[in-house]
């Protein structure tokens, strides 16, 4: 898989998958990658550990601050090639248990936030002719879940959406591709509260009998992100071990 000579903005690109994503985009030749983020701590290190990834601080509920970032990229590069919308975050609980906070801070990060960057970065790629958009949703969002009823429509609409911005973004001759990726279980600091007897459980249901890793999401993700998946779009990726076969 080659991205060579791509400016890339990876969400929540400071750490999880979304590093890893970061990282992989980097050896398979990407020339910059930006990590936005709110973890101002794992920027720093992302940026320290990883060469050309340069992390900027920017909140994906905020509209003005991926204004401010969007404008600076068109100046120092001109374009962005590939945006992955990463940034995610969970408030489980049982749909009568769950409070509007929890209902409003996963839908504003999770749903609005994807909206909030590809409002900005759909249509400077329409621009420059060209580009892909990966949406990082999860089986949650086509299967369901007991305690995510939040998080499962954020999953569910971040497909919607890539969905209609595949036909709305190859408008005017524009190759602009949009794809979603659905993980299963994944071996990061967002499951790491997820009790041990739930985790046993679900990788008893997963054909290959373990979480996935975080590269395992990002090799795929490098893939739809790349030339080599010219034809692909509007579609959404199963990584999940054979969990929902
Ligand atoms: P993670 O380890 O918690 O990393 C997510 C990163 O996003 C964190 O650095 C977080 O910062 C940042 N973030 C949170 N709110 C943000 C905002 N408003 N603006 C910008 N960045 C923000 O999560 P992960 O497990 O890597 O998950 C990444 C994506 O994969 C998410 O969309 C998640 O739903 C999806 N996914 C994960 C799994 C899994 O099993 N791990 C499975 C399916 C799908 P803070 O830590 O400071 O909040």
């Amino acid at each position: 898989m080659n991205l060579r000579g791509k400016i890339c903005v990876i969400t929540g690109g400071g750490k999880g998958i979304g590093r890893t994503i970061a990282e992989t985009f980097v050896s398979n030749g990407a020339e910059k990658v930006y990590a936005c983020d709110v973890d101002d701590e794992s920027l720093q290190k992302v940026e320290q550990e990883v060469e050309n990834v340069i992390g900027v601080h920017v909140d994906v509920t905020s509209p003005e601050e991926i204004r401010r970032f969007v404008e600076k990229v068109k100046e120092s590069d001109g374009r962005i090639d590939v945006l992955v919308n990463n940034a995610g975050i969970t408030k489980d609980s049982l749909v009568q248990k769950m409070e509007d906070e929890a209902w409003d801070a996963v839908i504003s990060i999770n749903l609005k936030g994807v909206f909030n960057m590809t409002r900005e970065i759909g249509p400077l790629m329409m621009e420059t002719g060209k580009g892909a958009v990966v949406n990082i949703s999860s089986v949650v969002g086509l299967d369901g879940n007991v305690g995510q009823t939040n998080y499962s429509a954020t999953k569910a609409g971040v497909v919607g959406m890539a969905k209609s911005w595949a036909k709305e973004f190859a408008r005017k001759g524009a190759a602009v591709r949009v794809n979603a990726v659905a993980p299963g279980f994944i071996n990061t600091p967002m499951i790491a509260h997820v009790p041990e007897k739930v985790i046993e459980g679900l990788t008893a249901r997963t054909s290959l009998k373990r979480l996935g890793e975080p590269e395992e999401v990002a090799n795929a993700v490098t893939f739809l992100a790349s030339d080599a998946a010219s034809f692909v779009t509007g579609q959404v990726l199963r990584i999940d071990g054979g969990l929902s076969l």
